[in-house]
Protein backbone atom coordinates (compact mmCIF):
# COMPACT_ATOMS: atom_id res chain seq x y z
CA UNK A 1 0.00 0.00 0.00
CA UNK A 2 2.34 2.56 1.17
CA UNK A 3 4.43 1.83 -2.05
CA UNK A 4 1.51 2.33 -3.84
CA UNK A 5 1.04 5.52 -2.53
CA UNK A 6 4.82 6.78 -2.95
CA UNK A 7 4.87 5.82 -6.89
CA UNK A 8 1.82 7.54 -7.75
CA UNK A 9 3.42 10.72 -5.81
CA UNK A 10 6.98 10.31 -8.02
CA UNK A 11 4.57 9.53 -11.09
CA UNK A 12 2.26 13.26 -9.97
CA UNK A 13 6.12 14.81 -9.47
CA UNK A 14 7.43 13.69 -12.59
CA UNK A 15 4.30 14.90 -14.91
CA UNK A 16 4.75 18.20 -12.91
CA UNK A 17 8.31 18.47 -14.14
CA UNK A 18 8.03 17.62 -17.32
CA UNK A 19 5.01 20.25 -17.89
CA UNK A 20 7.04 23.32 -16.61
CA UNK A 21 10.09 21.92 -18.34
CA UNK A 22 8.03 22.20 -22.12
CA UNK A 23 7.27 25.46 -20.79
CA UNK A 24 10.46 26.92 -20.29
CA UNK A 25 12.02 25.55 -23.19
CA UNK A 26 9.62 26.82 -25.82
CA UNK A 27 9.62 30.18 -24.49
CA UNK A 28 6.22 30.20 -26.44
CA UNK A 29 3.44 31.44 -24.81
CA UNK A 30 0.29 29.48 -26.04
CA UNK A 31 1.73 26.70 -24.97
CA UNK A 32 2.20 25.02 -28.22
CA UNK A 33 5.05 24.55 -30.41
CA UNK A 34 5.36 24.62 -33.99
CA UNK A 35 8.16 23.51 -35.69
CA UNK A 36 7.11 25.96 -39.07
CA UNK A 37 7.66 29.09 -37.48
CA UNK A 38 11.21 28.58 -36.94
CA UNK A 39 11.98 26.96 -41.19
CA UNK A 40 14.09 29.35 -43.09
CA UNK A 41 15.33 31.03 -39.83
CA UNK A 42 19.13 30.64 -39.51
CA UNK A 43 19.00 30.41 -35.68
CA UNK A 44 16.30 27.34 -34.86
CA UNK A 45 14.24 27.08 -31.43
CA UNK A 46 15.86 23.46 -30.52
CA UNK A 47 19.24 24.51 -30.28
CA UNK A 48 19.19 27.94 -29.52
CA UNK A 49 16.58 28.23 -26.72
CA UNK A 50 15.35 30.79 -24.22
CA UNK A 51 16.36 31.17 -20.68
CA UNK A 52 14.40 32.72 -18.30
CA UNK A 53 17.33 34.76 -16.56
CA UNK A 54 19.84 35.50 -19.45
CA UNK A 55 18.70 37.97 -21.57
CA UNK A 56 20.92 39.66 -24.64
CA UNK A 57 18.59 42.46 -25.57
CA UNK A 58 15.74 43.81 -24.32
CA UNK A 59 13.07 44.80 -27.02
CA UNK A 60 10.01 47.55 -25.43
CA UNK A 61 6.82 47.65 -26.74
CA UNK A 62 5.78 50.90 -25.77
CA UNK A 63 1.96 51.70 -25.23
CA UNK A 64 0.66 55.47 -25.29
CA UNK A 65 -2.66 55.90 -22.75
CA UNK A 66 -5.66 57.57 -24.15
CA UNK A 67 -8.94 58.61 -22.95
CA UNK A 68 -12.52 57.50 -24.94
CA UNK A 69 -14.28 60.90 -25.25
CA UNK A 70 -18.17 61.05 -26.71
CA UNK A 71 -18.47 61.65 -30.09
CA UNK A 72 -21.13 64.65 -31.01
CA UNK A 73 -21.81 65.34 -34.10
CA UNK A 74 -21.81 69.50 -34.93
CA UNK A 75 -24.22 69.48 -37.89
CA UNK A 76 -27.70 71.00 -37.84
CA UNK A 77 -30.02 68.75 -35.79
CA UNK A 78 -34.44 69.15 -36.46
CA UNK A 79 -36.13 67.61 -33.80
CA UNK A 80 -38.36 66.75 -36.46
CA UNK A 81 -36.87 64.80 -38.79
CA UNK A 82 -35.11 61.34 -38.41
CA UNK A 83 -31.70 60.13 -37.34
CA UNK A 84 -29.89 58.53 -40.03
CA UNK A 85 -25.58 57.44 -40.07
CA UNK A 86 -23.91 57.05 -43.50
CA UNK A 87 -21.20 54.74 -44.17
CA UNK A 88 -18.97 54.67 -47.16
CA UNK A 89 -17.67 51.35 -48.07
CA UNK A 90 -14.57 51.59 -49.18
CA UNK A 91 -11.43 48.97 -50.52
CA UNK A 92 -11.30 45.94 -52.81
CA UNK A 93 -13.76 42.99 -53.73
CA UNK A 94 -14.29 41.49 -49.23
CA UNK A 95 -16.26 44.97 -48.88
CA UNK A 96 -18.46 44.80 -51.73
CA UNK A 97 -21.86 43.54 -51.83
CA UNK A 98 -21.62 40.58 -54.08
CA UNK A 99 -19.55 38.75 -52.08
CA UNK A 100 -20.45 35.99 -49.61
CA UNK A 101 -23.74 34.59 -50.37
CA UNK A 102 -24.38 35.43 -54.05
CA UNK A 103 -20.85 34.09 -54.67
CA UNK A 104 -21.72 30.97 -52.92
CA UNK A 105 -25.09 30.48 -53.90
CA UNK A 106 -23.13 30.58 -57.49
CA UNK A 107 -21.18 27.94 -56.62
CA UNK A 108 -23.75 25.72 -55.29
CA UNK A 109 -25.82 26.40 -58.31
CA UNK A 110 -23.16 24.99 -60.72
CA UNK A 111 -22.36 22.04 -58.55
CA UNK A 112 -19.02 23.49 -57.76
CA UNK A 113 -20.01 23.52 -53.41
CA UNK A 114 -22.22 21.54 -51.87
CA UNK A 115 -23.92 24.35 -50.12
CA UNK A 116 -23.38 27.58 -49.03
CA UNK A 117 -22.62 28.47 -45.49
CA UNK A 118 -25.56 31.28 -44.67
CA UNK A 119 -28.08 33.34 -45.96
CA UNK A 120 -27.14 37.04 -44.97
CA UNK A 121 -28.93 38.62 -42.19
CA UNK A 122 -32.31 40.33 -42.86
CA UNK A 123 -31.89 44.58 -41.52
CA UNK A 124 -35.97 44.79 -39.96
CA UNK A 125 -38.12 46.87 -42.78
CA UNK A 126 -37.20 50.36 -42.31
CA UNK A 127 -33.95 50.50 -40.96
CA UNK A 128 -31.23 49.75 -42.90
CA UNK A 129 -30.52 51.50 -46.80
CA UNK A 130 -28.45 50.66 -49.18
CA UNK A 131 -26.74 52.55 -52.46
CA UNK A 132 -26.82 50.30 -55.86
CA UNK A 133 -22.70 49.30 -56.90
CA UNK A 134 -20.96 52.99 -57.06
CA UNK A 135 -23.92 54.74 -57.66
CA UNK A 136 -25.52 57.46 -55.19
CA UNK A 137 -28.86 56.69 -52.79
CA UNK A 138 -30.59 60.24 -52.71
CA UNK A 139 -33.95 58.79 -51.87
CA UNK A 140 -34.90 55.96 -48.43
CA UNK A 141 -36.90 54.39 -50.96
CA UNK A 142 -38.43 50.93 -50.11
CA UNK A 143 -36.16 49.81 -53.14
CA UNK A 144 -33.03 50.74 -51.63
CA UNK A 145 -33.80 48.87 -48.13
CA UNK A 146 -31.74 46.11 -46.81
CA UNK A 147 -34.94 44.15 -45.69
CA UNK A 148 -35.81 43.87 -49.22
CA UNK A 149 -32.40 43.50 -50.93
CA UNK A 150 -31.13 40.92 -48.16
CA UNK A 151 -33.46 38.77 -49.05
CA UNK A 152 -32.21 35.53 -50.21
CA UNK A 153 -34.90 34.64 -52.77
CA UNK A 154 -33.23 37.15 -54.93
CA UNK A 155 -30.78 34.56 -55.06
CA UNK A 156 -27.17 35.71 -56.94
CA UNK A 157 -28.48 39.44 -56.83
CA UNK A 158 -28.95 38.95 -52.76
CA UNK A 159 -27.15 42.13 -51.33
CA UNK A 160 -24.27 39.93 -48.88
CA UNK A 161 -21.22 40.53 -48.10
CA UNK A 162 -20.56 42.89 -44.80
CA UNK A 163 -23.43 45.59 -44.91
CA UNK A 164 -26.52 43.98 -43.66
CA UNK A 165 -25.26 42.48 -40.48
CA UNK A 166 -23.11 45.65 -39.92
CA UNK A 167 -26.16 47.72 -40.34
CA UNK A 168 -28.34 45.82 -38.14
CA UNK A 169 -25.88 46.03 -35.12
CA UNK A 170 -25.66 49.55 -36.09
CA UNK A 171 -28.99 50.43 -36.00
CA UNK A 172 -29.27 48.84 -32.70
CA UNK A 173 -27.14 50.55 -31.16
CA UNK A 174 -27.45 53.86 -32.22
CA UNK A 175 -31.20 53.95 -33.03
CA UNK A 176 -30.32 55.65 -36.69
CA UNK A 177 -31.23 54.60 -40.00
CA UNK A 178 -28.06 53.42 -41.53
CA UNK A 179 -27.42 54.19 -45.32
CA UNK A 180 -24.62 52.39 -47.01
CA UNK A 181 -23.23 53.68 -49.96
CA UNK A 182 -21.26 51.25 -52.01
CA UNK A 183 -17.82 52.55 -53.33
CA UNK A 184 -15.37 49.08 -53.13
CA UNK A 185 -14.26 47.63 -55.83
CA UNK A 186 -12.79 44.20 -56.26
CA UNK A 187 -8.89 43.26 -57.05
CA UNK A 188 -7.94 46.91 -56.61
CA UNK A 189 -4.77 48.39 -55.39
CA UNK A 190 -4.44 51.24 -52.62
CA UNK A 191 -3.18 53.14 -55.08
CA UNK A 192 -6.45 53.20 -56.94
CA UNK A 193 -7.90 55.04 -54.00
CA UNK A 194 -5.64 57.21 -53.73
CA UNK A 195 -6.56 61.12 -54.87
CA UNK A 196 -3.42 61.27 -57.12
CA UNK A 197 -3.42 57.39 -58.46
CA UNK A 198 -2.02 58.84 -61.81
CA UNK A 199 1.02 59.95 -59.77
CA UNK A 200 1.49 56.06 -58.74
CA UNK A 201 3.56 53.06 -61.01
CA UNK A 202 2.17 49.30 -60.27
CA UNK A 203 2.71 46.23 -61.91
CA UNK A 204 -1.36 45.57 -62.25
CA UNK A 205 -1.16 48.53 -64.84
CA UNK A 206 -4.15 49.77 -63.50
CA UNK A 207 -5.22 53.16 -62.24
CA UNK A 208 -8.97 53.47 -61.76
CA UNK A 209 -10.47 56.71 -60.50
CA UNK A 210 -11.71 55.12 -57.27
CA UNK A 211 -11.30 58.40 -54.86
CA UNK A 212 -13.05 60.56 -57.40
CA UNK A 213 -16.09 58.40 -57.62
CA UNK A 214 -16.62 57.56 -54.37
CA UNK A 215 -15.92 60.98 -53.53
CA UNK A 216 -18.95 61.84 -56.30
CA UNK A 217 -21.57 59.45 -55.11
CA UNK A 218 -21.01 60.40 -51.15
CA UNK A 219 -21.63 63.43 -52.01
CA UNK A 220 -24.71 63.25 -54.27
CA UNK A 221 -26.07 61.32 -51.32
CA UNK A 222 -25.52 63.02 -48.48
CA UNK A 223 -26.30 66.56 -50.07
CA UNK A 224 -29.63 64.68 -51.18
CA UNK A 225 -30.26 62.84 -47.61
CA UNK A 226 -29.17 66.01 -45.44
CA UNK A 227 -32.04 67.83 -46.77
CA UNK A 228 -34.41 65.08 -45.07
CA UNK A 229 -32.64 63.58 -42.03
CA UNK A 230 -30.47 64.46 -39.31
CA UNK A 231 -26.86 62.75 -40.32
CA UNK A 232 -25.80 62.10 -37.12
CA UNK A 233 -22.57 59.85 -38.22
CA UNK A 234 -20.64 59.43 -40.89
CA UNK A 235 -17.38 57.75 -41.73
CA UNK A 236 -15.81 55.34 -43.84
CA UNK A 237 -14.88 51.16 -43.26
CA UNK A 238 -12.20 49.82 -45.30
CA UNK A 239 -11.21 46.40 -46.29
CA UNK A 240 -8.35 45.86 -48.37
CA UNK A 241 -4.64 44.59 -49.35
CA UNK A 242 -5.11 41.10 -50.72
CA UNK A 243 -3.63 43.37 -53.92
CA UNK A 244 -0.34 44.60 -52.86
CA UNK A 245 0.54 40.67 -52.00
CA UNK A 246 0.67 40.20 -55.71
CA UNK A 247 1.82 43.79 -56.67
CA UNK A 248 3.61 45.51 -54.02
CA UNK A 249 6.19 42.79 -53.10
CA UNK A 250 9.82 44.34 -52.60
CA UNK A 251 10.75 43.54 -55.92
CA UNK A 252 7.88 44.89 -57.86
CA UNK A 253 8.36 47.70 -60.08
CA UNK A 254 5.18 49.45 -57.70
CA UNK A 255 5.33 52.70 -55.88
CA UNK A 256 3.69 50.94 -53.23
CA UNK A 257 5.45 47.90 -52.48
CA UNK A 258 6.56 48.23 -48.60
CA UNK A 259 4.91 48.99 -45.54
CA UNK A 260 5.89 53.06 -45.64
CA UNK A 261 4.58 52.94 -49.59
CA UNK A 262 1.56 51.73 -48.28
CA UNK A 263 1.06 53.75 -44.96
CA UNK A 264 1.42 57.06 -47.33
CA UNK A 265 -0.84 56.19 -49.79
CA UNK A 266 -3.73 55.14 -47.81
CA UNK A 267 -2.92 58.31 -45.61
CA UNK A 268 -4.13 60.18 -48.49
CA UNK A 269 -7.27 58.90 -49.02
CA UNK A 270 -7.96 59.42 -45.59
CA UNK A 271 -7.00 62.69 -44.88
CA UNK A 272 -8.78 63.28 -48.59
CA UNK A 273 -11.87 61.64 -47.72
CA UNK A 274 -12.08 63.18 -43.75
CA UNK A 275 -11.37 66.59 -45.08
CA UNK A 276 -13.16 66.88 -48.53
CA UNK A 277 -16.58 64.95 -47.51
CA UNK A 278 -16.35 66.09 -43.66
CA UNK A 279 -16.64 62.86 -42.55
CA UNK A 280 -16.65 61.83 -38.15
CA UNK A 281 -14.23 58.31 -38.22
CA UNK A 282 -12.99 56.01 -40.38
CA UNK A 283 -12.91 51.94 -39.68
CA UNK A 284 -10.52 49.52 -40.77
CA UNK A 285 -11.36 45.56 -40.36
CA UNK A 286 -7.90 44.70 -40.97
CA UNK A 287 -6.98 42.24 -44.08
CA UNK A 288 -5.96 39.26 -43.87
CA UNK A 289 -2.87 37.39 -45.50
CA UNK A 290 -4.56 35.54 -48.39
CA UNK A 291 -1.15 34.18 -49.66
CA UNK A 292 -0.20 32.21 -46.23
CA UNK A 293 -4.26 32.38 -45.28
CA UNK A 294 -5.10 28.65 -45.64
CA UNK A 295 -4.94 28.57 -42.27
CA UNK A 296 -6.07 30.70 -39.70
CA UNK A 297 -2.31 31.30 -37.86
CA UNK A 298 -1.45 31.87 -41.49
CA UNK A 299 -4.16 34.35 -42.21
CA UNK A 300 -2.35 36.59 -39.53
CA UNK A 301 0.99 36.52 -40.86
CA UNK A 302 2.20 40.09 -41.60
CA UNK A 303 1.85 41.93 -45.45
CA UNK A 304 2.80 45.22 -46.14
CA UNK A 305 -1.17 46.43 -46.37
CA UNK A 306 -1.40 44.30 -42.58
CA UNK A 307 2.11 46.28 -41.37
CA UNK A 308 0.56 49.79 -42.56
CA UNK A 309 -3.32 49.25 -41.47
CA UNK A 310 -2.28 48.63 -37.69
CA UNK A 311 0.59 51.46 -37.69
CA UNK A 312 -2.37 54.07 -39.58
CA UNK A 313 -4.61 53.23 -36.76
CA UNK A 314 -2.23 53.38 -34.03
CA UNK A 315 -1.13 57.14 -35.60
CA UNK A 316 -4.20 58.54 -36.88
CA UNK A 317 -7.00 59.94 -33.86
CA UNK A 318 -9.91 59.71 -36.16
CA UNK A 319 -9.23 56.17 -37.82
CA UNK A 320 -9.75 53.08 -35.99
CA UNK A 321 -8.96 49.36 -36.05
CA UNK A 322 -12.91 47.94 -35.91
CA UNK A 323 -12.60 44.19 -36.46
CA UNK A 324 -9.75 41.64 -36.56
CA UNK A 325 -11.67 38.54 -36.75
CA UNK A 326 -10.33 38.28 -40.63
CA UNK A 327 -7.76 36.62 -38.75
CA UNK A 328 -9.21 33.97 -37.65
CA UNK A 329 -10.31 33.12 -40.89
CA UNK A 330 -8.92 29.92 -42.51
CA UNK A 331 -10.13 27.08 -45.17
CA UNK A 332 -12.18 25.89 -42.86
CA UNK A 333 -12.72 26.85 -38.30
CA UNK A 334 -13.06 28.74 -36.70
CA UNK A 335 -14.11 31.34 -39.22
CA UNK A 336 -14.60 30.03 -43.11
CA UNK A 337 -14.22 31.04 -46.34
CA UNK A 338 -16.23 31.21 -49.67
CA UNK A 339 -15.37 27.61 -50.57
CA UNK A 340 -15.38 28.86 -54.38
CA UNK A 341 -13.14 31.58 -53.53
CA UNK A 342 -10.23 31.76 -51.39
CA UNK A 343 -10.02 34.90 -50.77
CA UNK A 344 -13.21 35.62 -49.93
CA UNK A 345 -15.08 35.47 -46.76
CA UNK A 346 -18.09 33.29 -46.24
CA UNK A 347 -21.57 34.94 -45.57
CA UNK A 348 -21.54 32.85 -42.23
CA UNK A 349 -18.04 35.32 -41.72
CA UNK A 350 -19.40 38.35 -43.03
CA UNK A 351 -22.50 37.91 -40.72
CA UNK A 352 -20.04 38.00 -37.66
CA UNK A 353 -17.49 40.38 -38.74
CA UNK A 354 -19.74 43.11 -39.97
CA UNK A 355 -21.52 43.06 -36.00
CA UNK A 356 -18.05 43.02 -34.70
CA UNK A 357 -17.42 46.44 -36.67
CA UNK A 358 -19.96 48.20 -35.90
CA UNK A 359 -19.90 47.30 -31.87
CA UNK A 360 -16.30 48.16 -31.84
CA UNK A 361 -16.72 51.13 -33.60
CA UNK A 362 -19.61 52.59 -31.23
CA UNK A 363 -17.04 51.94 -28.46
CA UNK A 364 -14.31 53.78 -30.11
CA UNK A 365 -16.64 56.58 -29.88
CA UNK A 366 -17.44 56.61 -26.54
CA UNK A 367 -20.94 55.92 -26.96
CA UNK A 368 -21.67 52.67 -25.42
CA UNK A 369 -22.72 52.97 -21.51
CA UNK A 370 -19.43 51.98 -20.12
CA UNK A 371 -16.33 52.53 -21.83
CA UNK A 372 -13.95 49.26 -23.41
CA UNK A 373 -11.21 48.73 -20.75
CA UNK A 374 -7.56 48.07 -21.93
CA UNK A 375 -6.53 44.40 -21.90
CA UNK A 376 -3.14 44.65 -22.72
CA UNK A 377 -0.91 43.70 -25.83
CA UNK A 378 0.19 40.55 -27.57
CA UNK A 379 3.49 40.76 -29.49
CA UNK A 380 3.69 38.24 -32.87
CA UNK A 381 6.25 36.85 -35.23
CA UNK A 382 5.54 37.74 -38.50
CA UNK A 383 4.26 34.06 -39.03
CA UNK A 384 2.07 34.59 -36.33
CA UNK A 385 3.60 33.25 -33.50
CA UNK A 386 2.84 34.28 -30.33
CA UNK A 387 6.18 35.83 -28.53
CA UNK A 388 4.97 37.68 -25.77
CA UNK A 389 1.53 38.67 -23.61
CA UNK A 390 1.17 41.46 -21.07
CA UNK A 391 -1.47 42.46 -19.01
CA UNK A 392 -3.16 46.40 -18.50
CA UNK A 393 -0.45 47.10 -16.40
CA UNK A 394 2.01 45.85 -19.19
CA UNK A 395 3.09 43.22 -16.73
CA UNK A 396 4.82 39.87 -19.06
CA UNK A 397 1.54 37.25 -18.85
CA UNK A 398 3.97 33.98 -18.31
CA UNK A 399 7.55 33.78 -20.37
CA UNK A 400 8.58 37.14 -21.73
CA UNK A 401 12.50 36.57 -22.83
CA UNK A 402 12.50 34.39 -26.24
CA UNK A 403 15.09 32.91 -28.36
CA UNK A 404 15.98 34.89 -31.35
CA UNK A 405 15.24 31.97 -33.65
CA UNK A 406 11.34 32.57 -33.00
CA UNK A 407 11.70 36.21 -33.68
CA UNK A 408 11.37 36.77 -37.30
CA UNK A 409 12.51 40.09 -39.30
CA UNK A 410 9.15 41.94 -38.25
CA UNK A 411 7.13 41.56 -35.44
CA UNK A 412 3.60 42.66 -34.51
CA UNK A 413 2.38 44.60 -31.01
CA UNK A 414 -1.10 44.38 -31.17
CA UNK A 415 -4.10 45.36 -28.70
CA UNK A 416 -5.51 42.37 -27.03
CA UNK A 417 -8.92 44.24 -27.02
CA UNK A 418 -10.36 46.58 -29.27
CA UNK A 419 -12.35 49.79 -28.59
CA UNK A 420 -10.09 51.48 -26.63
CA UNK A 421 -7.89 54.76 -27.06
CA UNK A 422 -4.72 53.17 -26.37
CA UNK A 423 -2.38 52.95 -29.08
CA UNK A 424 1.02 51.25 -29.89
CA UNK A 425 3.89 53.82 -29.56
CA UNK A 426 6.80 52.52 -30.75
CA UNK A 427 9.72 50.42 -30.08
CA UNK A 428 13.25 50.37 -28.28
CA UNK A 429 15.82 47.94 -28.18
CA UNK A 430 18.23 47.47 -25.94
CA UNK A 431 21.60 45.15 -25.76
CA UNK A 432 22.66 43.92 -22.47
CA UNK A 433 25.54 46.04 -22.45
CA UNK A 434 23.23 48.94 -22.46
CA UNK A 435 23.86 49.82 -26.32
CA UNK A 436 21.12 51.31 -27.89
CA UNK A 437 20.02 49.17 -30.85
CA UNK A 438 16.65 51.29 -31.50
CA UNK A 439 17.44 52.63 -34.69
CA UNK A 440 17.91 48.93 -35.93
CA UNK A 441 13.60 48.23 -35.25
CA UNK A 442 11.67 50.96 -37.71
CA UNK A 443 8.05 52.36 -36.76
CA UNK A 444 6.19 49.01 -38.38
CA UNK A 445 8.01 46.55 -35.84
CA UNK A 446 10.56 46.07 -38.50
CA UNK A 447 14.11 44.63 -36.65
CA UNK A 448 17.11 44.42 -38.36
CA UNK A 449 19.04 41.46 -36.58
CA UNK A 450 21.70 41.37 -38.42
CA UNK A 451 22.53 45.08 -37.99
CA UNK A 452 21.81 44.85 -34.43
CA UNK A 453 24.07 41.43 -33.88
CA UNK A 454 26.59 43.02 -35.51
CA UNK A 455 29.82 42.65 -33.03
CA UNK A 456 27.88 40.94 -29.98
CA UNK A 457 25.96 37.91 -29.66
CA UNK A 458 21.83 37.89 -29.61
CA UNK A 459 20.78 34.41 -28.71
CA UNK A 460 17.66 35.55 -26.10
CA UNK A 461 15.70 38.84 -26.01
CA UNK A 462 13.39 40.01 -22.97
CA UNK A 463 10.52 41.32 -24.60
CA UNK A 464 9.09 44.01 -21.91
CA UNK A 465 6.18 46.57 -22.21
CA UNK A 466 5.84 50.12 -20.85
CA UNK A 467 2.76 51.84 -20.44
CA UNK A 468 3.32 55.12 -20.52
ZN1 LIG B 1 -1.96 47.86 -58.54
Amino acid sequence: MTKRILALILALLLGLCLCACDGDNTGNTDGKTDSSVVSGSSDTASNDTASTDISDATLTIKVKKGEVTKFKSNRPYDDSKEDITIILVTGQSNFTTSVGFSSEYGGVANGKIANFSEVPVIPEKGTCYSSGYRSAITVLSDDRDMNKLCDASRLDNTLGGVSPSFGIEWNKLTGTKVVFVQAAVGAVGVHEWTPNPDDYICECNSNTQLYAKAVEIYKSSYNALSKNYNIVYTGYIWNQGEHEEVYGKPECQSTVNSDQGYYDAYKSMHYGFMSELGLDFGGISVVRADKAGATAQGSMSLTIARNAQYKLCNDIDNLFMISTMSETCAASAPLDMDKTNTIHYSQATFNKMGADCASNLYKYLGLADQNAQFGGIEVYSSVAHKLAAFDKDGKAIGEAVVAKGLFTNHILAKLSTLGTNYRINGFSLIAADGTDLSSHVDDFGAIDWTAASSGRTIKNIEVKCVIE
